[in-house]
């Protein structure tokens, strides 16, 4: 929920702004690490959705580790306090310059998402004369059903080693020297709200562990990545997601053998609900079926709905007119994808009104960018 507080503070800065409501993200953390400790889960913090200052430090120290996709992820997560033994480093093209620095920090684990990745680590490792700590990211060939651009846990993605080439791979590690396995990854898509789908890369998960154990393969740690959807149609009444039946589906689901233990990567469900993008109305357009509300804010703010047709919840915040209308929400940007909402009841909106974009905090800032020589967006918190 906007308070009047907060809307009376969205007057006095220039729009288009993102703005973090800090103390939801404190809620949001107590909900997490409650639950994640009573089961002994470990949660790293996905720097991806949202590196803002102020975010880092607060999820930091509520003793979260990080889940980073760059070197300068890792260089963020160092700088703002996350020890490097709680970093685990994920991505399907990482640079030999972000191995070696990643070698250096000795941080705590790669995930690993090729044969050929492994190598090369095995080979800077030698160079530095250490033992770089692995998991492999398994394709566990698990539909998240999510938006396909954010489907991740196939065997024609990208992403992850697929099981039929893991003979050959764990052939290979025997013979890297510089490599310990120590762990499964494992992550599946984004915004992923049936707990079903969690459910199945449980039982998944379990088959793959037969796997390696009838090898005498040891694996200390099994990471489940993140990918635990948030409400957008009702932030006010969901502002926190389910964490405890999230937790509880591993839980039950999921066998660990003795000593295992269990990793989480979570970005969106921590940092989405704490963030608004507000705008302000620049004009109002009448068309023939439909009237276009153009606001300052646009794709270059925030690329989902373009990128993923994401809907977020658009709010008028400051005209409490009875009287409603039907518009299009668009931004600024001169690409007919530059669309916030399609047919959107509204009250009557003036040019002037501010509106608020909900639950922003996730893949909204980090994303922005320059196109048509825009300013770099500013957040705020408060
Ligand atoms: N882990 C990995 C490997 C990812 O690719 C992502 C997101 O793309 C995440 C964790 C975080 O996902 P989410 O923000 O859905 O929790």
């Amino acid at each position: 929920m906007i308070s009047q507080y907060h809307i009376e503070k969205y007057k006095e800065y220039k729009t288009p702004f993102y703005h973090y409501d800090i103390e939801l993200l404190e809620k949001t953390l107590e909900k997490v690490t409650a639950k994640a400790s009573e089961l002994g889960y470990v949660v790293h913090y996905a720097l991806k959705a949202n590196v803002n200052d102020t975010v880092l430090r607060t999820i930091q120290k509520f003793g979260l580790g990080a889940d980073c996709v760059s070197g300068n992820e890792i260089k963020k997560a160092l700088e703002h306090g996350f020890e490097s033994s709680t970093i685990v480093f994920a991505g399907v093209g990482k640079t030999d310059e972000e191995i070696e620095n990643a070698l250096l920090n000795d941080i705590f684990c790669f995930n690993c998402e090729s044969l050929q990745e492994i190598q090369v680590i095995n080979q800077f490792a030698k160079k530095q004369n250490k033992t770089a700590r692995i998991a492999i990211r398994i394709n566990p060939n698990i539909n998240a059903k999510t938006h396909h651009y954010i489907t991740t846990g196939l065997e024609e993605n990208k992403f992850g080693i697929n099981m039929w080439e893991m003979e050959n791979v764990l052939e290979q590690i025997k013979e890297a020297k510089h490599i310990e396995l120590i762990g499964l990854h494992f992550h599946i898509g984004s915004q992923i709200t049936d707990m079903k789908i969690f459910r199945s890369l449980c039982l998944r998960i379990n088959e793959i562990q037969q796997w390696f154990n009838h090898r005498n393969i040891n694996i200390k740690h099994i990471n489940v990545g993140g990918g635990l959807g948030i409400d957008y149609t009702n932030p006010n009444k969901n502002p926190i997601p389910d964490f405890d039946n999230y937790f509880s589906q591993f839980q039950k689901f999921l066998t660990l053998f003795p000593n295992q233990q269990l990793h989480f990567e979570l970005g969106r469900a921590i940092v989405a609900q704490c963030g608004n993008l507000i705008s302000k109305v620049l004009y109002i357009k009448n068309g023939i079926n439909t009237n276009f509300m153009i606001i300052d804010a646009g794709m270059t703010e925030l690329l989902r709905p373009a990128l993923y047709q994401a809907s977020h919840k658009i709010e008028n915040i400051t005209n409490n007119s009875k009287e409603t209308e039907r518009y299009d929400v668009v931004g600024p940007i001169c690409e007919s994808s530059d669309c916030f909402a399609k047919a959107l009841i509204l009250p009557k909106t003036e040019r002037g009104d501010l509106i608020a974009i909900r639950s922003a905090g996730a893949y909204g800032e980090v994303m922005a960018n320059n196109y048509n020589l825009r300013n770099t967006i500013k957040s705020f918190v408060f």
